[in-house]
């Protein structure tokens, strides 16, 4: 397989292989085009398999870069990992005209609301303070098609659980869940059960 058969948009593919990839690893050739149809995915992957690219890139494919709206968030469980995401998401985004924020805890919250009066197409960040700029009204959620989970067995702990839920309910009920996780505890499966619908299974 190539990046070529999955039919993206020009400018996408330029970032994609300026970033020196040049074939799709094997959990970017099973996610991707299963991505692409906006099904809802659970992978089980581990870091150092490319996991990134395969939830950045359909995320970039779908949506829509005239659109000034936030159309993805990406969790993740720390802000070292936010910034690395960010960062796949400005390189291989390079030649769309799109917008990537990142917003973690630990930052004050007045750069996010400056931050947020200039266009962003996608927002990374930790589940508290996504929640914080959705539920406040600083971000608009509404118009949020894809919701992605990188390591979600971190981020799905008994105290964070909760704050995941009231941030997905902020999103529109049509969206796409992508979860990654290099475990599945009870806790990532009561998720799936109850937020994802006939979720696309990996096993790498
Ligand atoms: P990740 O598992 O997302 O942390 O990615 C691990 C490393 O693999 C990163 O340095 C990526 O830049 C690199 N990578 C991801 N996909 C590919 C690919 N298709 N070809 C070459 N390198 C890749």
């Amino acid at each position: 397989n190539d990046f070529e058969d999955f039919y993206l948009k020009r400018e996408l593919l330029m970032g994609i292989f300026e970033a020196g990839f040049e074939k799709p690893s094997p959990i970017q050739e099973e996610a991707i085009p299963i991505a692409l149809t906006g099904r809802d995915i659970l992978a089980r992957a581990k870091n150092g398999t490319g996991k990134t690219a395969a939830y950045v890139i359909p995320s970039l494919e779908r949506l829509n870069p005239k659109k000034a709206q936030i159309q993805a968030v990406l969790l993740v469980p720390t802000r070292e990992l936010a910034l690395q995401t960010s960062q796949v998401c400005k390189t291989l985004g390079k030649h769309l005209g799109i917008e990537v924020m990142v917003t973690t805890g630990g930052t004050t919250l007045k750069d996010d609301i400056i931050r947020l009066s200039q266009p962003v197409h996608i927002l990374v960040g930790t589940p508290g303070r996504i929640l914080d700029l959705g539920g406040k009204g600083i971000a608009d959620l509404s118009n949020c098609g894809t919701f992605v989970m990188d390591e979600a067995d971190k981020l799905l702990s008994p105290e964070f659980t909760p704050v995941v839920e009231q941030l997905l309910a902020l999103l529109p009920k049509e969206r796409q869940v992508m979860l990654f996780s290099a475990t599945f505890p009870i806790i990532v499966k009561d998720f799936k059960d109850k937020h994802m619908v006939k979720p696309y299974e990996i096993n790498l």
